[in-house]
């Protein structure tokens, strides 16, 4: 048997069980069904994959309250058995990590050699939070002459989670983990397209002995369940990774119960290569960042900027690379490039195809759709493209590139600042000082130096402009999931005003 095929039979058995009960909700430990049904099918084929409760606002109460019910203890339980419970957790997503990586490519798209790995980096994000649980709630010692302050963290409370399709298992543990560890409890609101593998997270989290209503999923649609977490006021923050506009909503749906946000938005980020970069690494990095993960990754590379001393010849390499990426099923674990989500994003991506040639830019490669069944599109690649362009402005969330010149580094940086988001850049240089200086003035909130898109747990996560509010990762996780007190104690020593004596 192929890879291929050894994959599929596995995907097979294991969504066998979906197929008779249908992707439950999980409320205060126990199976929830919906308000009625909704289908999610696969992007290979539009096979159905299975139906899937559909939650509303009466569901996100019930959850709200399991939540509610729960976070005392699950609060005040010491930091070093959430810690073990919390390990329990990444050794099950271990063990079952196949089974998620399998279930995402088929839900999503993606491809396989990309998933199988982020269903373990799933874990890895499990086991870095649960290290720092038993710190979470440690704070400072700020002492006067007359005082002595201790500040000291607290979990702020039941906490909703709203997640996007592109890699939901990855992205759910990155915001999930941290909330558990500092003691809130959890109500999860995955994207609607791919709803498989948040329910194997709640499984895995309630065999791991997470107690009950710690972690709750709703299933349902943006504008009924995730609109109602949203305005639910048992609910005092929302951790939300999605589109700009999206979080703009969110932002007003919570303004009557004042909810803190966490906004992780889109991106339209550049990748700038100067002339007197390392170009085969620059090539291979622009070429992984924008084209890995079908291009529907928030990090993305979508705007590549090239000097125009190297641009003939950087544009020659990516032609011939470009046009080679393997297009594929996303279980073939040879496969580069997999369909996109679903019907309408294709016809989001392709629409800007024709707006890139409308507007006079060169297609050099790709464009066209791959196959009759599924939503498989060629890699595509725009030259020439001039910085006003919609595709050289908007969000595309698609394997689609688009190259624009530049002649020095003052030009590059007005390019590269030039739009209204502002998650991450790439900057290729040997210029130390110029690396320096461009990385510094640039605007974005993570940006990478002769590399691609490395993480590091410890380090902050997150964008500015249209981007995102907030960061995650290491301690500014628990700034978003936890509030500080602060406890002044007298020392007896300082002369209190009388007033009417
Ligand atoms: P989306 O904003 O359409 O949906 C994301 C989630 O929000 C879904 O669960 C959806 O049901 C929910 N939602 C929609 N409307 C809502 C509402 N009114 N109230 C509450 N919830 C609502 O995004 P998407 O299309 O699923 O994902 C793609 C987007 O996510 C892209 O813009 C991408 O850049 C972004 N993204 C950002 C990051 C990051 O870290 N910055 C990571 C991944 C994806």
């Amino acid at each position: 048997m192929t890879d291929l095929a050894t994959h599929l039979a596995k995907l097979d058995r294991h969504l066998a069980r979906f197929r008779d009960t249908g992707i439950l909700n999980l409320i205060a430990g126990r199976d929830v069904a919906g308000e009625g049904w909704f289908e999610t099918r696969s992007p290979v084929d539009e096979s159905l994959i299975a139906r899937v409760a559909l939650g509303d606002a009466r569901t996100v109460d019930a959850a709200a309250g399991a939540a509610r019910a729960a976070f005392p203890d699950w609060a005040a339980m010491p930091g070093d058995r959430r810690r073990a419970i919390l390990h329990r957790i990444a050794d099950l997503i271990e063990a079952r990590a196949e089974e998620i990586a399998l279930c995402e490519c088929w839900d999503t798209g993606q491809a396989w050699r990309f998933m199988s790995k982020a269903a373990l980096r799933g874990a890895e994000n499990f086991r870095f939070f649960a290290d720092l649980a038993p710190g979470a709630r440690d704070g400072k010692a700020l002492p006067t002459p007359d005082h002595l302050n201790v500040t000291s963290r607290h979990p702020i409370g039941p906490v909703g989670v709203i997640t996007p399709w592109n890699t939901p298992f990855m992205l759910s543990t990155w915001k999930i983990a941290p909330a558990l560890a500092a003691g809130c409890t959890v109500v999860h609101k995955p994207a609607e397209l791919s709803p498989l593998s948040a329910r194997i997270l709640a499984e895995i989290c309630h065999e791991a002995g997470l107690p009950a209503g710690v972690l709750n999923l709703v299933n349902g649609f943006g504008e009924g369940a995730g609109k109602a977490l949203t305005e639910h006021p048992d609910i005092k923050a929302i951790a939300f990774v999605g589109e700009s506009r999206t979080g703009s909503m969110i932002m007003r749906q919570g303004a009557d119960t004042l909810k803190r946000v966490h906004f992780e938005l889109g991106g339209k980020n550049p990748v700038v290569v100067f002339d007197d970069a390392d170009l085969d690494r620059a090539l291979d990095a622009a070429i992984f960042m924008i084209y890995s993960l079908n291009g529907e990754r928030c990090t993305s590379s979508s705007r590549l900027l090239v000097q125009d001393a190297i641009a003939d010849r950087f544009h020659e390499m990516l032609v011939e690379r470009v046009g080679n990426i393997r297009v594929g099923h996303p279980l073939d674990p040879e496969t580069e490039v997999g369909p996109l989500i679903d019907r309408t994003h294709f016809g989001k991506v392709t629409g800007y195809v024709g707006i890139g040639q409308d507007e006079g830019a060169t297609l050099a490669v790709g464009g066209t759709r791959v196959g009759e069944a599924g939503w498989f599109l060629r890699p595509t690649l725009f030259t020439d493209a001039r910085p006003g362009m919609r595709i050289a402005q908007e969000e595309i969330f698609g394997p689609v590139l688009t190259s624009i010149r530049f002649r020095d580094e003052d030009e590059a940086l007005r390019i590269a600042n030039g739009v209204a988001y502002g998650l991450t850049g790439y900057v290729w240089t040997n210029d130390l000082t110029r690396a320096l200086r461009f990385s510094d003035r640039l605007e974005a909130g993570m940006i990478w130096v002769n590399s691609e898109n490395v993480r590091h747990l410890p380090t902050p996560f997150g964008g500015v402009k249209a981007s995102g509010i907030g960061r995650d990762g290491g301690d500014w996780s628990f700034e978003f999931y936890m509030e500080t007190k602060n406890v002044a104690f007298a020392l007896g020593r300082h002369r209190i005003q009388r007033l009417g004596a």
